[in-house]
């Protein structure tokens, strides 16, 4: 099995400084299954490839192997794939014969470790449990360019058909220490096995290996749950990490925070206006299925729930135990049948594509906005308006100029610690607008709430539709 990285950054020797491998020498190492090699096919100053060759000995493998033998096929022990692909072993030698340059330790040129270079990876055979999909959906979101060619079965008996081995080449502009993290983490997950009995010292390795990339990853379940061997226990507990992480609010303080803006617009009823405001808006565009993006404790699924209508009915939110709380306040388990077919929540982000918030009717986006970094509003526009695509998309907000209105909040202050803006009328309809007509919307604006004739309504709604409907 042989992993190479080729750099076509200039002076390309410049590798081995980082790999902590001299490009003359081509050395070896003892590892419990075999032996990994380290050598370079190529040492120049435009282009230099360092080579990772894994010579796995499978009587070693099995001779090292605890737990139970298997499936009582046991010649299986022997005669198998793991000699000849890219799998947990391959994680297992990155980390034991190129541990500084993972760990970002290069002592000679320490400049090195956080320079971005041009790199490509090359494994040459990866079993890639869901196609070469699932190559994409893990290594694209990290910026990588993908090349992937399937081999068949047997060449010699094509009608047996393709098998599910990889040639794969990533390509990107990264640091050397992200490339390694990211093979390290995730050729165990395409192959969906590893050669050892995975603990909770795994969910560790998981978060550090998968730190500053895997609390954003689109596909971050799918990797936890391979990664962690589909112990749902241990998947869930690094979830509930990884969520902690990428979420500065944090669940405590977000219910702290959640509970004072209520306070501030409680006396309004606010909360079961906008959600009136939003049902109605939904009904009249015909929407049968709909996704709510950011969907909270799920109050506007609730409501939903009892409209028969309302066909299919998601909840999207990017805080896991939210999403649990919210499962347990709505009895998920107790639902009538008909009533649970209609009803899922999924956890994700705005921030990523995501296949799974395509095809429906209408998508509602409800006090979320304002919790977005502003430069990273672009994203979640394209991720709603670009990918997922439903014919009508609902957005409130809160209406900042209606803030001095509420006897209870500070003049200076939003009406949630979270919130990152809070926008005047003025300002939604500008970015609104845009947005409509980037994407091919048009769009129309609705106050909810008591109306000012000053400052406004409290909650300001935009309804977007799509435009070739009309
Ligand atoms: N729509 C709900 C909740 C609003 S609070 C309601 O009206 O009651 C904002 C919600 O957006 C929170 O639940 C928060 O977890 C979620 N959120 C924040 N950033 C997100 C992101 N990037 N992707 C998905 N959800 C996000």
């Amino acid at each position: 099995m042989l992993l190479t990285i080729t750099t076509a950054s200039q002076p390309a020797t410049d590798l081995g400084y980082l790999l902590h491998k001299h490009p003359d020498r081509c050395q070896s190492f003892d590892l419990a299954f075999g032996k990994a090699h380290v050598f370079y096919p190529m040492a120049g100053e435009n282009y230099c490839t360092a080579a990772l060759l894994l010579d796995v000995d499978p009587v070693g493998l099995v001779r090292n192997r605890r737990g139970p033998a298997g499936d009582g096929f046991h010649l299986r022990q022997y005669v198998n794939d793991r000699p000849f692909v890219a799998s947990s072993l391959m994680s297992v030698a990155i980390a034991r014969v190129l541990g500084s340059a993972l760990s970002g330790r290069c002592e000679q040129r320490s400049e090195l470790v956080g320079q971005s270079m041009s790199l490509t990876a090359k494994l040459s055979v990866v079993p890639c449990r869901g196609g070469d999909g699932l190559l994409r959906r893990l290594f694209e979101p990290l910026g990588y360019r993908v090349t992937a060619t399937r081999h068949p079965l047997d060449e010699k008996f094509p009608e047996w058909g393709e098998s599910s081995y990889h040639t794969v080449e990533l390509s990107a502009e990264c640091r050397l220490q992200d490339l390694l993290a990211h093979l390290y983490v995730l050729i165990p997950v395409l192959d969906d096995d590893k050669h050892y009995w995975v603990s909770r010292d795994e969910v560790n390795k998981l978060l550090s290996k998968g730190e500053g990339w895997l609390e954003s990853h689109p596909e971050k379940e799918l990797i936890a749950r391979r990664y962690l061997k589909h112990q749902t226990g241990l998947m869930r507990a690094a979830l509930e990490r990884l969520v902690e992480e990428e979420s500065p609010d944090t669940d405590e303080d977000e219910k702290t925070h959640a509970a004072e803006e209520e306070a501030v617009e409680a006396p309004l009823r606010l909360n079961d206006q906008r959600l009136e405001a939003v049902v109605a808006a939904l009904c009249d565009a015909g929407a049968k299925s709909v996704v709510d993006l950011g969907c909270g404790e799920c109050k506007l699924l609730k409501l939903l729930l009892k409209d028969k209508s309302f066909e299919r009915i998601i909840g999207m939110d990017v805080s896991y135990r939210t999403l649990e709380i919210a499962q347990r306040r709505l009895n998920f388990d107790r639902l009538p049948p008909k009533q649970r077919e209609r009803i899922e929540v999924i956890h994700g982000s705005l921030m990523y594509r995501d296949d799974r918030l395509a095809g429906f009717d209408a998508a509602t986006v409800v006090e979320v906005i304002e919790h977005l970094d502003a430069p990273r509003l672009a994203a979640f526009e394209r991720v709603v308006f670009e990918c997922a695509k439903p014919r009508t998309v609902i957005v409130t907000t809160p209406n900042v100029e209606y803030n001095v209105r509420f006897e209870t909040l500070p003049a200076d202050k939003f009406r949630h610690k979270d919130h990152r803006f809070e926008w005047t009328r003025a300002e939604f309809q500008e970015w609104a607008n845009a947005v409509a007509q980037r994407f091919g919307y048009v769009v129309r604006f609705a106050p909810v709430g008591p109306v000012d004739s000053e400052v406004g309504s409290p909650t300001q709604m935009a309804v977007f539709d799509m435009e070739i409907q009309r």
